[in-house]
């Protein structure tokens, strides 16, 4: 990683002596560059020291947090140096994504330290519905440029390199063909490295002119979400399309399948990195540097992995994500079940003692349900992509347990009597289950008003 910071001292060029806020973001990147390589018993130390802080604090200062722990008996103690007491945290109940919404401004501290900086809202629009409305902090904020940093080191980035963005752009920017070129990768980046060149393309666009701006911008760098780039991917390996400069694609907002990380390294010949983000929390987990899973952001974040008793899963077992935010003061945030399922791995041999994540495996209503009532993370892209040619595909299960395969057609190459046959008879031995089969044959997938595209939808009440 090549970059310095502006110095702000007349006449001193180098090294550089920076403007305080940059000072600030690089002390705690700092600290972070020596907590990685903490033993998990100390990480987790200090972290059940700051939750204290955060669960004082939300006990004191929130009509929610105040009446949800005197309710069930777990209520923290008022002095943030009292030891941590696995019993009674283990009572503090989960809070789901519904009754956040419906907690509302019971959730808001009434007692905001200024210290902690300016208030913004975040609001998400994942669920159907009514959004959910989180108000995040300068602390936050600045936690979450240490962790930026933290990723572009972790995987070697060249911060003045061009970087290319295909994601939601609000309001009609970046529209095809040509898309939008600004300077700067980001907020968290800014001060270091300012002219960093970016080509940004609204994903509201066709895979075509994705990867024809592709390969006009060529950048260092491409994040995209998983889905758009599988799409571009079978058009690389057909068209034979070839993105020079690309280093590596970096893959953001939706659950990745192994599928896409393999073509990517076949088709592309780079490395993929994923991110694993929450808009309510920031970053859970970063890709380890030196393989393919994920390490929990242990600094910011108290991040569990629950079975369905509530209980911790071991390595190797699949929960639900529930995360505590150490950080926020405006709207505590404590065990709060995201909706998504991860899986829980082994400590990691690159010695970083942050806990480990196996894989992601997306939310709640990407579970395939079985008549017996199983569920299980649906795997079926590689089947399907063997069985015929298509463009993109989306599986729904509707409500009676039969699927529909969605299906966009290649342009001039349409989906026949055959290729539904053959995408029906790979989508049951893929699931293992001979389940009633529609295929619809589509002009396009809608996705989501953040730009998602779900590679699986259920329409199946939850068991829950
Ligand atoms: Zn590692």
């Amino acid at each position: 990683m090549t970059w310095s910071p502006r110095s702000t001292v007349h006449g001193i060029a180098w090294p550089a002596v920076p403007d305080p806020a940059t000072s600030t973001l690089l002390a705690v990147a700092w600290q972070l560059d020596q907590t990685q390589w903490w033993p998990s018993d100390e990480l987790a130390r200090h972290q059940q020291l700051q939750l204290a802080q955060v669960l004082a604090h939300a006990r004191a200062s929130t009509a929610h947090y105040a009446d949800t722990f005197a309710a069930a008996g777990c209520a923290p103690s008022s002095d943030p140096g009292a030891p941590f007491d696995p019993e009674a945290w283990a009572r503090v109940p989960v809070m789901t994504r519904e009754q956040l919404i419906a907690a509302g401004p019971r959730l808001a501290s009434r007692a905001y330290p200024s210290t902690h900086g300016r208030i913004d809202e975040v609001v998400t629009s994942r669920t159907s519905g009514e959004p959910v409305r989180v108000r995040t902090t300068g602390v936050t904020g600045l936690l979450w440029k240490a962790i930026t940093l933290r990723d572009h080191a972790w995987h070697r980035r060249d911060l003045r390199a061009r970087l290319g963005t295909i994601r939601h752009v609000a309001d009609g920017g970046a529209a095809p063909p040509d898309g939008a070129r600004a300077a700067g990768w980001g907020p968290a980046t800014a001060p270091l490295a300012p002219d960093a060149p970016v080509s940004a393309l609204s994903v509201a666009s066709t895979t075509e002119e994705q990867v024809a701006w592709l390969v006009r911008e060529d950048p260092a760098y491409l994040v995209v979400y998983p889905t758009v780039l599988d799409a571009m991917l079978t058009v690389i390996a057909r068209t034979g399309a070839r993105v020079p400069s690309l280093r590596q694609v970096r893959t953001i907002s939706e659950a990745l399948s192994p599928d896409t990380r393999a073509r990517c390294a076949e088709i592309l010949g780079v490395p993929l990195v994923d991110t694993y983000s929450a808009q309510e929390v920031g970053y859970l987990a970063l890709q380890c540097p030196d393989h393919p899973h994920y390490h929990v952001q242990a600094e910011r974040l108290l991040v569990e992995i629950l079975d369905d008793h509530g209980a911790p899963c071991p390595p190797g077992a699949i929960g639900r994500v529930v995360v505590t935010d150490l950080h926020n003061f405006a709207t505590p945030l404590i065990r709060y079940d995201l909706g998504d399922f991860a899986e829980v791995g082994p400590p990691c041999p690159c010695g970083r003692g942050l806990p480990v994540l196996t894989r992601i495996v997306g939310r709640r209503r990407g579970m395939l349900r079985y008549p017996d009532g199983r569920t299980a993370w649906p795997v079926f892209t590689v089947a399907c992509r063997q069985a015929a040619r298509y463009r993109q595909c989306q599986l729904v299960q509707d409500a009676d347990l039969a699927l529909r395969l969605r299906v966009v057609p290649e342009p001039g190459l349409a989906i026949d009597d055959a290729a539904r046959a053959a995408l029906v008879a790979a989508l049951r031995r893929a699931l293992g289950h001979p389940f009633a089969v529609t295929i619809e044959v589509v002009d396009a997938l809608d996705r989501s008003p953040a730009g998602k595209l779900e590679e699986f939808v259920s329409r199946v009440a939850p068991s829950r």
